[in-house]
């Protein structure tokens, strides 16, 4: 048997039979049917957030947000992410501008940040990556005082909160996912969370064409409507979110007690005032250290049917698709992490005895 890095949830075959079948007999598919709704309404008291705006997946959701914010210039971001976020960014004519991350959180390093402000910087687009919080207040403070904007891709984050305030109403935005590999899923799915309910009509144009009423069309929008299925696994899963949190949590422990305070490995940090989602567990391998590099720790489980992942290798500052226009020197403790990092296995239902034989085959590479 195959143990890849993550596994889809799903509720029983019942349940979503059950969920659709007014779908079914009422031939409403998309377009903000009944599902549409009620998904939207639910996520807005479980996120703990004013709005929601859904959409086909978390990358529309980031790309036209952007759009609706009418940016011109640079975007400080991080490269240390998922090919998503930088491309929203330069798929609106926008320019990325990298700021190095954090060597413990792996998130944007507050500290880099303001020197990469220019007169032309419109905003600021950090990650929290594999679910760990960026410095909210550090970024508020700067954004303040240099007023800009910030959208957070919050992808990784779903159910966290910090300082008990749902993690998707801090900044102007923050952007989810619920792809099918996610700790949520809607199938494929994303949605924004916005304050300023003006903003929810631009993005709602937005993701319909820029279709404001029968007859108007004010906008260039694309179609990025999330269609009734979609919305219906949503809100089947949403009922046992909370519960495979917990068994992430459980997996995330086992790790821990088998590869914490061994030498040469680095684990993720538990971050104060942080509700957390066990959405990743990225593991650093200093080869000196720990004897062996992180590619012979990932070739070892490849062969022993088990697929970890190198999130986030490359950097997206070194992506061919750029042509070499970034440069990676600028964010070298990314580079760093992104050469030594590798996420295991986790998902609710890891068996906790196929989590120990990980972590004995991790550890018997140790020279
Ligand atoms: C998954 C992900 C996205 C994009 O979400 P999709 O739903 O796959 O389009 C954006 N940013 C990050 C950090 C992600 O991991």
């Amino acid at each position: 048997m195959m143990i890849n890095v993550t596994r889809s949830s799903m509720p029983s075959m019942d349940e979503y039979v059950n969920e659709i079948e007014s779908v079914w007999n009422s031939h409403w598919l998309t377009n903000m049917g009944p599902k549409h709704m009620k998904f939207q309404t639910s996520l807005k008291k479980y996120l703990g957030v004013e709005n929601v705006e859904l959409f086909t997946n978390g990358h529309m959701a980031l790309e036209l947000t952007l759009q609706a914010m009418n940016l011109q210039g640079e975007v400080i971001t991080t490269p240390f992410t998922f090919a998503s976020t930088t491309h929203a960014i330069v798929r609106n004519n926008l320019t990325p501008v990298f700021c190095d991350i954090d060597p413990v959180t792996y998130t944007m390093d507050v500290e880099k940040l303001e020197s990469l402000i220019t007169d032309y910087t419109c905003a600021i687009m950090p990650v929290h990556v594999y679910g760990n919080i960026c410095n909210i207040e550090e970024i508020e403070r700067i954004a303040r005082k240099y007023e800009l904007k910030v959208i957070y891709d919050a992808a990784h984050t779903f159910g966290e909160t910090y300082k008990g305030k749902g993690i998707g109403s801090f900044g102007d935005v923050s952007c989810f996912s619920f792809h099918a590999t996610k700790v949520f899923n809607s199938i494929e799915g994303g949605a924004t969370c916005y304050r300023d309910k003006r903003f929810g009509d631009v993005l709602y144009d937005l993701k319909n064409f820029g279709i404001h009423g029968p007859e108007e069309v004010e906008a260039v929008g694309a179609n990025a409507k999330m269609n009734e299925f979609c919305a219906a696994m949503g809100l089947c899963n949403l009922k046992h979110v909370d519960e495979e949190i917990e068994k992430r949590k459980t997996v995330a422990e086992r790790y821990r007690e088998h590869l914490e305070g061994i030498e040469g490995i680095q684990l993720n940090v538990s971050q104060k005032d942080v509700k957390s989602n066990y959405a990743y567990f990225p593991v650093l391998f200093d080869e000196k250290q720990f004897g062996s590099s992180r590619a012979e720790v990932f070739d070892r489980l490849a062969e022993n049917g088990i697929s970890a992942r190198k999130y986030f290798y490359p950097l997206t500052n070194t992506f061919s698709a750029f042509h070499g226009m970034y440069d990676v020197r600028k964010t070298p403790v990314a580079l760093h992490i992104s050469r030594r990092v590798l996420t295991l296995p986790l998902y609710a239902d890891l068996a906790l005895e196929d989590v120990d034989r990980i972590c004995e085959i991790i550890l018997g590479c140790r020279k």
